[in-house]
């Protein structure tokens, strides 16, 4: 089973392995609020339904029983292995690893480096451990990938002991997918993972660049929070951190709160002052909203930014890989990121990228670096690593 939990929501997939076949998928939403909603895919349909669920705890029982109930296992003996997807290892965990109460420990030291997100996902660890104590929980941390990275990558220009005694570097996220990204170009291509050198361009609600080099994560846009790197639906990405300090004057708020608009109010909400879905902007931006389309564009710069100096840092990408929710869905905006790197003799092929959700070579094949759309699944990424680790 590989689990993600939030602070208000447990995203489930049971995968048969190791033929990775999709069994069950599901939601428990609005945990420790009234009407939460439970919805389980059963042969295909959604089934929804509607109770008060207190606790990530009674999440877990509910979710458990139901996969009893609808027949989909006999008994609680057949889950193998819980993977569960963990947002933050902190500068020790560079794969994935079974939690044992050590490591639980170790994950209650560092919680403040992701408090909004590592809290949750002890929580659901902690719920599926007691009600599943006889079987192995694994964590899938969003940060292993990048724990390849080079010091001169992911050291911040900043006082030292601002790293070597707080932890302050460059951790970089979606890990889970960049690997998977690029375990499944290795794939396609045939080639030894130690043979991949890539960029990959996860470009979802949150989106972050990665630099892989012989297989390995070199660079990363994200950095010691998800907020750094490039534009995304609601984050801005970089910026002058000065800005802060200003802007927190002059609204008279605490710094908090800049850092909470630069998260939720920021990115394409923030420039298109319309919407965070890609979908809203694209269609707004096909009937003329400049905002829309300067949202986009400031985005997609800044993508074609990073693709260009992570291109010269691995030395030259053979491949340049979309991804994620908009990466592998809108075409427009693959092809205007495409656009600006034909420096690089980057060439799309338009009839190709008129694709959506699937995984193909967009690019023509003159392109001196080829152009992909590979879909990300890292549910798939969590079984795999929970299977090996069994
Ligand atoms: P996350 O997992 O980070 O929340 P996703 O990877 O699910 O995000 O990506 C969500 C984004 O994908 C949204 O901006 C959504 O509009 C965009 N998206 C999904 N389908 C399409 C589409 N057909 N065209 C353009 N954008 C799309």
């Amino acid at each position: 089973m590989a689990v993600n939990a939030g602070s208000s929501s447990l995203k489930f997939q049971l995968l048969e392995m190791p033929t990775e076949k999709l069994i069950t998928s599901g939601i428990v939403e609005r945990i420790g609020m009234s009407k939460s909603i439970f919805s389980i895919k059963v042969n295909g349909e959604k089934i929804e339904s509607i109770s008060d669920i207190p606790n990530h705890g009674e999440a877990v029982n509910i979710l458990l029983n139901q996969l009893i109930e609808h027949d989909i296992i006999a008994s609680y003996e057949e889950i193998a292995g819980v993977g569960h997807r963990v947002v933050h290892g902190g500068d020790r965990i560079s794969k994935s690893v079974v939690i044992d109460d050590e490591m639980i420990q170790y994950l209650e030291e560092i919680i403040d480096l992701a408090p909004l997100h590592l809290g949750p996902n002890l929580i659901g660890i902690k719920a599926f451990k007691e009600i599943l104590p006889n079987v192995k929980h694994i964590g899938v941390f969003d940060t292993a990938f990048h724990q390849t990275m080079p010091e001169e990558a992911f050291l911040y220009a900043v006082p030292y002991d601002w790293y070597s005694h707080y932890k302050v570097r460059k951790y970089g996220f979606h890990g889970t997918s960049h690997k998977f990204i690029t375990q499944r170009f290795a794939e396609i291509e045939n080639k030894k993972i130690e043979d991949v050198n890539i960029v990959i361009a996860h470009i979802g609600n949150g989106a972050s660049i990665c630099a892989v080099k012989n297989g390995q994560s070199i660079d990363t846009s994200m950095g010691f929070t998800p907020l750094e790197g490039i534009p995304m639906g609601t984050r801005s990405g970089n910026i002058d951190p000065a800005v802060v300090e200003y802007m927190a004057k002059i609204k008279n708020k605490p710094v908090k709160e800049i850092i909470n608009q630069l998260n939720k109010l920021s990115g394409y909400l923030g420039v298109s002052n319309l919407s965070s879905d890609s979908r809203d902007l694209v269609s707004a931006s096909a009937k003329g909203d400049h905002q829309a389309k300067l949202a986009i564009d400031v985005q997609a710069k800044r993508i074609a930014d990073y693709i260009s100096s992570y291109h010269n840092y691995i030395g030259g990408a053979e491949a340049i890989i979309f991804t994620a929710g908009i990466g592998e869905n809108a075409k427009e905006t693959r092809k205007n990121i495409s656009d600006r790197l034909k420096t690089f003799g980057v060439e799309i092929d338009d009839e190709r990228n008129d694709c959506r959700g699937v995984e193909r070579l967009i690019s023509k094949d003159s392109s001196a670096i080829k152009l992909y759309v590979i879909p990300t699944n890292e549910e798939v990424m969590i079984a795999r690593d929970t299977l090996s680790l069994l």
